[in-house]
């Protein structure tokens, strides 16, 4: 095993013990499972989604419900095989009935993504959502002014990191695509600015 996935391992690890979680009750209630994230730890392209929701928190794996299968057809219209890239979330414990996570939650949660980032050191960090896109403008302190997906959905921004300079490109949730023939068009469009960083 390399040392990237196995330190990954152990971010896996303290997630299944995290009893402090205020979540932690309703995944043992449940049977489900925290969600790390998968793929590949060298990966260029780190995609950040929400929070997992019902499926996700059975099988312990991000994006495999109905919204996981959007980002699957999403990837292959550029070629680009999902083992290759790395997907997780902000929040790793499903919220009760999808609910959007509570502040507790997101700062309870966070650092264990800021340690993927790190390990990972992607070039890109792709967005899947608005919960996620305000997150990460936030983490690299972006001033965003309350601009909504809507206006910056599609658009790369570089910021810059201990490691070097990073492009946050934020995308609409794929769920959105199962809703609407017109966001699916629009997700498929800012796919493609992910093409010139493979
Ligand atoms: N929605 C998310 O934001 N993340 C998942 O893992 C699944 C659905």
């Amino acid at each position: 095993m390399t040392d990237k996935a196995s330190v990954m391992n152990k971010i896996a690890e303290e997630l299944e013990n995290l009893t402090e979680s205020p979540l932690y009750d309703y995944r043992m209630e449940n049977d489900y499972h925290p969600v790390v994230g998968e793929g590949n730890p060298d990966a260029d392209i780190l995609f950040v989604g929400e929070a997992p929701g019902e499926k996700e928190a059975e099988s312990g794996r991000p994006f495999v419900g109905a919204s996981g299968r959007v980002l699957n057809e999403l990837l292959e219209t550029i070629d680009l095989d999902r083992k290759h890239v790395y997907i997780t979330n902000v929040v790793k414990d499903r919220p009760p009935d999808n609910r959007d996570p509570y502040v507790d939650e997101i700062e309870l949660y966070a650092p264990f993504l800021r340690r993927q980032i790190e390990l990972i050191q992607p070039r890109v960090i792709a967005t899947l959502g608005r919960f996620a896109m305000e997150f990460m403008l936030d983490y690299f302190d972006v001033p965003h002014h309350g601009q909504k997906i809507s206006e910056l959905h599609g658009q790369p921004i570089g910021v810059q990191t201990d490691y070097g300079e990073v492009t946050l490109v934020p995308l609409y949730h794929p769920a959105v695509a199962l809703y609407s023939r017109n966001r699916r068009g629009t997700l498929e469009e800012d796919f493609q600015v992910l093409q010139r960083y493979l």
